[in-house]
């Protein structure tokens, strides 16, 4: 576990999606950094309560709680962000990491199925980041606390540049994600909001598991990451406990890439 580091004291974080997989880790990373969390979930409050748990025993500055919240539905993202503001008083860092899938080829996909992933994935993150500045512009910055007014880390894919067959909803809901954190950057960076991105390549969780499963799976995913082993939800949880600290202040407006090297096009190594 990494150790604490308390770059975050004094700092409040929402991570969205927080009871599995990156969300958790990112969780983790965060409070082991001293920010008070809020790990939201939608679904089995049991393990989001566990969760919040484990982040507010280890973490040495601050507190977790667990909120519950469909970040697709405008009404709950903002009952979610006015909780956190009643319990830790304003929110510093926001960390729209919701997400899911819904497969199948185009001519098969349904209305229901492209519209579902659109919503979370996407409209989700535009609830949130809209909440998290609507916040930083009423409290005003805190030089005391972080050189930045407040901080959005939006977990976007490597589908934000890599099409992806049978998955085009999906990729089109990360591709849209570019757009929107590189406008946020530009329309509120002169106010000090700091807005980036994370593209994780392939990391171990629930959400992919049929391309890790078997070792027959992991010999062909490894085939598309030059590193060589598939990611863990740890090596993203760091990065954004990083970019969401003063160590990372000039960085805007850009898209971390945490892939192990898959956005170099490994299909090229030994053709063309
Ligand atoms: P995951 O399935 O473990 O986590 C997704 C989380 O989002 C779950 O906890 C789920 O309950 C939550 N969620 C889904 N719909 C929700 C809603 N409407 N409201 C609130 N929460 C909701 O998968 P993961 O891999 O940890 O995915 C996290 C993020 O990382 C996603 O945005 C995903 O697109 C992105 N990502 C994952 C990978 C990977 O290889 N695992 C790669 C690139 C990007």
């Amino acid at each position: 576990m990494q150790k604490p580091n308390n770059r975050l004291a004094g700092q409040t974080c929402i991570v969205t999606g927080a009871s599995s997989g990156i969300g958790e880790a990112v969780a983790t990373a965060i409070g082991l950094d001293g920010a008070n969390v809020v790990v939201n979930y939608n679904s089995h409050p049991e393990i989001a309560e566990e969760i919040a748990h484990k982040i507010s025993i280890n973490n040495l500055c601050g507190d977790a709680i667990a909120i519950q919240c469909d970040v697709s539905k405008e009404d709950q993202v903002q009952a979610m962000f006015k909780q956190t503001i009643n319990h830790f008083g304003t929110v510093d860092i926001c960390i729209p990491n919701a997400g899911l899938q819904k497969d199948a080829t185009l001519h098969e996909m349904s209305l229901a199925d492209w519209q579902l992933v659109i919503d979370v994935n996407l409209t989700g993150q535009f609830l949130c980041a809209r909440e998290a500045i609507r916040e930083f512009l009423r409290r005003g910055i805190r030089p005391e606390i972080s050189k930045s007014i407040g901080k959005i880390i939006h977990m976007s894919s490597v589908h934000q540049i890599i099409p992806w067959a049978g998955h085009a909803n999906y990729a089109a809901s990360k591709g849209a994600i570019v757009m929107l954190m590189e406008s946020i950057c530009q329309e509120y960076a002169p106010q000090k909001v700091r807005c980036n991105s994370i593209a994780p390549g392939a990391i171990k969780t629930p959400i992919n598991k049929p391309a890790w499963e078997t070792p027959e799976a992991l010999t062909e995913l490894n085939k598309l990451i030059p590193y060589k082993r598939i990611g863990v939800p740890e090596d993203i949880g760091s990065a954004a406990a990083w970019l969401a600290s003063d160590e990372s202040e000039y960085i805007n407006g850009t898209t971390i890439f945490v892939d192990g090297g898959m956005t170099c096009y490994p299909g090229f190594t030994t053709n063309g």
